[in-house]
């Protein structure tokens, strides 16, 4: 399949060639003949399938075909609804990416920043509009922005948004849209109040499921470091000097946790950055542009600073602390294993986290390989003297969640085999 044969207009077949796009992904190959048809769609998709050009490639076809339709003032036709700053950054530099020779102009809108730029920029007649959702409401409630000339509106990462406490907003943004309109709804997972939240946006939709969230886990090779808390600085340290990577994003579950890390590392000769909400714009902005040119190898991110940031190339993810959420494990690694490039995930396991372990597990339904030869394997559970002890030693991992214990994936086994750290010469 090419996307000459998913009917695609010669500008943005261009425009795809020129960034390398030889063959559209599973996502774009089910999605486009739909969204061209104008259907609604229910995708259920993460980020890293090449979700955003499956619907940002139609809009800008359709934008570009009715183009002499919005000529003379442009209007707003399009409009993205994503929950974070950094994924609302990444979708407007794929529709100017996708539609460099279309002409059809976008712009982002976030908060957290001053206002100037993006209203100057609204003034100027844009065709689409991509926006986290509380500046959204803010700007159209100051009179910047209307929506009554929405005909293609997108909600992606909907099970995010209401994570993050966005229902209210996404409900008042939906009551200001046109009804006559193409709607799209992305997220991840599909739980019932998704479902719900779809059926309040959507017409009747086609529906297109591309890599259940499980199947991430079975690309990237993971492993299992059992570690006390006082460890896990140290085999950080340990493992950072000793492993050969080009980019590490390191996750912490708290804030807090991330500039800790940093200060770890920087004491450790490690140049390292955080990216966290209490950061303001511009310390992200940098950290993320210092990381993405290679200055900075190592970005510490919480959960949610990291959600959708598409960094190529990046082969390693360390789970300094292991989430509480399984689902938020699988986010997580998938940051490594995205497009078609596969990658490795350690993560740290102390004492106190071994439920969060045993959830993980039974939602991937693996056993995740445990390295048991590492320097710090001893500092277990409670050490507070800094010495090894026998009886600290992690058990063996034979024992398989009992959930997963007789059906299941193919690909259970597929990662046994331990993960050794190549130690540089
Ligand atoms: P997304 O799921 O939209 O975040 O996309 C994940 C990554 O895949 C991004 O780096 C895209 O640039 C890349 N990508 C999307 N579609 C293709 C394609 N057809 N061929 C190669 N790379 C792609």
């Amino acid at each position: 399949m090419t996307f000459k044969e998913l009917d695609i207009i010669e500008p943005i077949q261009r425009a795809l060639e020129a960034e390398g796009y030889n063959t559209p992904t599973p996502i774009q190959e089910q999605s486009i003949p739909i969204l061209l048809r104008r259907k609604d769609l229910l995708g259920a998709a993460q980020t890293g399938t090449g979700k955003t050009a499956a619907f940002a490639i139609p809009i800008l076809q359709h934008l570009y075909n009715d183009r002499h339709r919005n000529k003379d003032r442009r209007k707003i036709r399009a409009l993205i609804i994503t929950p974070t700053r950094e994924l609302a950054i990444q979708i407007a530099d794929s529709f100017t990416v996708y539609g460099k020779f279309t002409g059809i102009r976008n712009t982002v809108i976030f908060g957290g920043v001053k206002q100037g730029a993006q209203t100057n920029a609204l003034r100027n007649g844009i065709d689409v509009l991509i926006a986290t959702p509380g500046r959204l409401l803010d700007l159209i409630d100051q009179g910047f922005i209307r929506l009554k000339d929405i005909q293609y509106f997108v909600l992606d990462e909907a099970d995010r948004m209401l994570d993050m406490g966005f229902i209210h907003d996404i409900r008042k943004i939906i009551a200001k849209l046109p009804t006559k309109r193409q709607s799209l709804f992305f997220s991840a997972t599909l739980p019932p109040d998704i479902i719900d939240l779809s059926r309040r946006i959507l017409g009747n939709p086609e529906k297109v499921m591309v890599k259940p969230e499980q199947t991430t886990a079975e690309k990237v090779v993971q492993s299992l470091y059992f570690v006390s808390k006082k460890g896990k600085p140290k085999l950080l340290v340990h493992l950072l000097k000793t492993i050969p990577f080009e980019s590490v994003l390191v996750f912490s579950r708290t804030k807090h946790g991330a500039d800790k890390i940093v200060r770890i590392l920087t004491k450790a000769n490690i140049k390292a950055s955080a990216i966290h909400g209490n950061k303001s714009q511009g310390a992200r902005q940098r950290a993320l542009g210092n990381f993405k040119s290679g200055e900075t190898k190592v970005l510490v991110a919480t959960d949610i600073a990291a959600r959708g940031i598409d960094i190529e190339e990046l082969s390693l993810v360390i789970n300094y602390d292991l989430p509480n959420i399984p689902e938020t494990y699988v986010h997580r690694i998938g940051r490594t294993g995205r497009a078609s490039a596969s990658g490795i995930a350690l993560s740290f396991c102390m004492h106190e986290e071994r439920p969060y372990l045993k959830d993980i597990q039974k939602l991937i339904d693996q056993s995740i390989p445990v390295v048991e030869d590492h320097p710090f394997v001893g500092f277990e559970p409670d050490d507070t003297s800094g010495k090894s002890t026998a009886q600290g030693r992690p058990q063996r991992q034979s024992r398989r969640p009992s959930s997963s214990s007789s059906s299941g994936s193919n690909n259970r086994n597929k990662y046994r085999k331990s993960y050794s750290p190549r130690r540089r010469n």
